[in-house]
């Protein structure tokens, strides 16, 4: 297979399948991950989601039933037992858990032992060089001690200088601070960070979705599948740093066929991605959508406060696997930007012209959603353009996406007053016949056209009317419904 310069791990349709006296089991079901040079990829997940097995993939400690194992440009699912070894020792450093120091030899001699499988250097050049390392990691004092006459966090240590010993280009650890005190994880988090600003490629398993959140990115494994694609799919255009900060707060859950996802008239606590199988959504028992792998749901909820207006169940006959994020860090990772409200409300609308979740949303942010689509107008306005007249018909409510809109005074010479992008206007200060009293021009001074988008005064007013949101949300709204590439039909 031909991997860019740009992959140094590349996995395509990896399976693992391991045999049980019940028939096989799916550990890893077509996992497709590409890791790029200089990327501390931190993979989390819950225990026996297949983290291990997709780190022993990758390193050739255990073979894939089906798939491709790329990494530093060799097939290691092809390689044979001898070749494994010798590749892994000349370009993997491999941590695990539990250190694995050979307790009858010094720490000096564990950390030489790499460079005389490979046959590097001489033996005084190897010593020079394992000393080298051992200073590295601040343990060169211990050197000539065996590992039980030293902490776990100082083996560790030494485990990292010995992954270090051929100089790898890429490092997998499998929970390296899974046995270690929170002090002695961060120190050792911090070794890594070292290693990766120095060159390093790292890819590590951890349970610490706190450690997780600080590495350059983070994978999710659930049930044996990076949800990664799935979570990009339902929430729109995320940096890697804004996909890391969601993974690392989404919470599996895997659910048996035809179990209840929630039920209508709920509280609202989560937001849910489907990775694998069918939910259906049920409104007074009747099926209105039918979501499968990368489509979201219960966000309606938990945008409005409103109980569950619909019932989420499996379907018959599949398993399904979700994410879940909690109703705080979702409000939370919305607050700071990390979801864009944007992305969720063309996710809706889409939704909503796709006719499929239109019943099951009938809470007024939706039905706005829908009506601002639908009677929305876009206009633009090259700088200095009349917008308004006085005595125009403008019953409209406008929004600024662009540009600046300016009211003139009565005498038509002095701004009164300006709208920047994001400011709304109109229902209010209009003529009781729904006419303009002022000149609304476009800001001579913008650098380039002032877009407006507008909706009719008789629908923001029955969007604002009751408990309906403010004009500052119907504006937010009408901003993202106009938005929209490709918002048709305006
Ligand atoms: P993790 O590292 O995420 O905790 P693992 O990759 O170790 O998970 O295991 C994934 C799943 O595969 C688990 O359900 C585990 O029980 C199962 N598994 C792992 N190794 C074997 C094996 N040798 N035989 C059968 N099942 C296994
Ligand atoms: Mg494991």
């Amino acid at each position: 297979m031909n991997e860019s310069n740009d992959t140094l791990v590349g996995l395509r349709g990896v399976t693992k399948a391991y045999e049980t006296p019940a028939g096989p089991f799916l550990a890893l079901r077509g996992v497709d991950l590409t890791v790029g040079p200089g990327e501390f990829v931190a993979v989390i997940g819950k225990s026996g989601s297949g983290k291990s097995t997709l780190i022993n993939a990758i390193a050739g400690i255990d073979r894939p039933t089906d798939g491709e194992v790329t990494v530093t440009g060799t097939r290691v699912d092809q390689l044979s037992e001898d070749q494994i070894a010798r590749w892994r020792g000349d370009h993997l450093g491999v941590i695990f858990q539990f250190f694995q120091l050979l307790p009858t030899l010094t720490l000096l001699e564990n950390v030489m032992l790499p460079m005389e499988f490979a046959r590097r250097g001489s033996a005084a050049q190897r010593r020079a060089r394992a000393l080298a390392l051992l200073e590295r990691v601040e343990m060169a004092d211990h050197a000539d001690k065996l590992p039980s006459a030293v902490s776990g966090g100082q083996q560790q240590r030494v485990a990292i200088a010995r992954a270090l010993a051929n100089d790898p280009v890429l490092i997998v650890a499998d929970e390296p601070t899974g046995s270690l005190d929170a002090r002695t994880a961060d120190t050792i988090f911090q070794l890594f960070e070292e290693l990766v600003d120095q060159g390093k490629t790292i890819l590590m398993v951890t349970h610490d979705n706190d450690l997780a959140a600080r590495a350059s990115r983070v994978v999710l494994i659930s049930d044996g599948e990076v949800v990664e694609s799935h979570v990009r799919r339902a929430l729109g255009d995320l940096s890697d740093a804004q996909l890391g900060e969601v993974s690392a707060h989404l919470e599996p859950v895997v659910l048996d066929a035809g179990a209840e996802v929630f039920a209508e008239g709920a509280t609202a606590d989560r937001f849910y991605i489907v990775v694998r199988g069918t939910v259906e959504i049920r409104r007074a028992g009747d099926l209105v959508a039918e979501l499968g792998p990368g489509q979201h749901f219960g966000e309606i909820g938990l945008l409005t406060g409103e109980p569950r207006n619909a019932t989420a169940v499996v379907a018959t006959g599949t398993e399904a696997s979700l994410v879940a994020l909690g109703a705080a860090d979702f409000r939370r990772l919305a607050a700071e930007g990390h979801l864009d409200q944007d992305a969720i409300a063309r996710v809706m609308r889409e939704r909503l012209s796709a006719h499929t979740l239109r019943e099951v949303m009938p809470d007024p942010v939706v039905a706005t959603v829908d009506a601002l689509s639908e009677e929305g107008r876009h206009e633009s306005f090259e700088p200095g353009a009349t917008i308004l007249r006085p005595g125009d018909p403008a019953d409209r409510f406008y929004v600024v996406l662009d540009g600046m809109v300016e009211v003139m005074s009565a005498s038509g010479d002095t701004v009164a007053y300006r709208y920047r992008a994001g400011r709304h206007f109109g229902t209010r200060g209009l003529a009781p016949d729904g006419r303009s009293v002022a000149l609304l021009r476009a800001s001579p001074a913008s650098d380039g056209p002032t877009v407006i988008a507008s909706v009719p005064g008789s629908v923001a007013r029955d969007v604002v009317a009751g408990d309906g949101p403010s004009e500052a949300h119907l504006a937010r709204l009408l901003t993202g419904a106009m938005r929209r590439p490709g918002s048709a039909s305006l």
